[in-house]
């Protein structure tokens, strides 16, 4: 049984106070978590407060990114213990603009992944559709599997802390989210993926959430698609009246 996910990604953006304000004001209005899970993706400076302010409610705090080494000589990086030692639950790896503007690698990533693992958080993967989206049969292929090289190592009895986030770049900040149609395709293909690659089993755990201008308008009917366990918004979660629209949206 898979939870429904909805998360907001804040990229860089919001000041400390207003990081501080928006939790206190979602906290008190969240539905609650066995029904669906929450989380808030922010600047690494927000996280410790954000942390102490969600405490005792259902919304959990996410990083956008850590490096792989728990410590040492990594000017600039932040380390995966760091995030786990704050309180952190989540963190987003390989994000397009991740890829895009700090040219992130495939290995990289997956040693992310395994480093968020080992220090008891989930990490939620990337999947930038550039690597997918062939239609030939009606059925999507990989162009580039991104999948199998980010989970490299990663074992079976892990994946049920695992994400993956299929986030085509196009629909990414534009407004122009994709159908219900590409975003379940981009899922389902993989959902299969993971199930080549482990287990029909393993796969049946997995959360895949779609990204890409989800807004209160769209949010309903992507949730409502059998391989969408959640999504991942920008821009609509910046600000709390839209974030809670996005939470509420049955
Ligand atoms: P967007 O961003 O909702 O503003 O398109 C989504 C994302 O980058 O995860």
């Amino acid at each position: 049984m898979r939870i429904p996910f909805i998360a907001g990604n804040w990229k860089m953006n919001l000041t400390l106070s207003e990081a501080e304000s928006f939790v206190k004001v979602v906290r008190n209005h969240l539905p609650v978590s066995e029904t669906l899970e929450t989380a808030i993706a922010a600047s690494p400076l927000f996280l410790p407060s954000m942390v102490k302010l969600s405490k005792g409610s259902p919304l959990k705090i996410a990083a956008q990114n850590c490096f792989y080494k728990d410590a040492g000589a990594y000017t600039g990086e932040v380390s995966p213990l760091s995030l786990k030692d704050v309180g952190v639950s989540y963190v987003i790896l390989g994000h397009s603009e991740r890829r895009r503007y700090f040219h992130e690698s495939n290995k990289m990533i997956n040693l992310k992944a395994l480093s968020v693992l080992k220090n008891g958080m989930s990490p939620i993967i990337g999947c930038d559709e550039k690597m997918s989206k062939i239609k030939s049969n009606n059925h999507m292929k990989w162009l580039d599997n991104p999948v199998s090289e980010a989970l490299r190592n990663v074992k079976a009895e892990d994946m049920s802390r695992v994400m993956i986030a299929y986030e085509p770049s196009w629909a990414i900040g534009t407004g122009r989210a994709a159908t219900k149609e590409e975003a379940e395709d981009g899922c389902y293909l993989i959902r299969t993926t993971i199930s080549e690659l482990y287990s029909p089993k393993v796969a049946d755990q997995v959360r895949i959430l779609y990204g890409g201008s989800v807004s209160h308008k769209n949010v309903a009917d992507l949730m409502a698609c059998p391989n969408i366990d959640g999504v991942l918004a920008g821009k609509a979660s910046l600000n709390p009246d839209n974030f809670l629209k996005l939470l509420n949206y049955k």
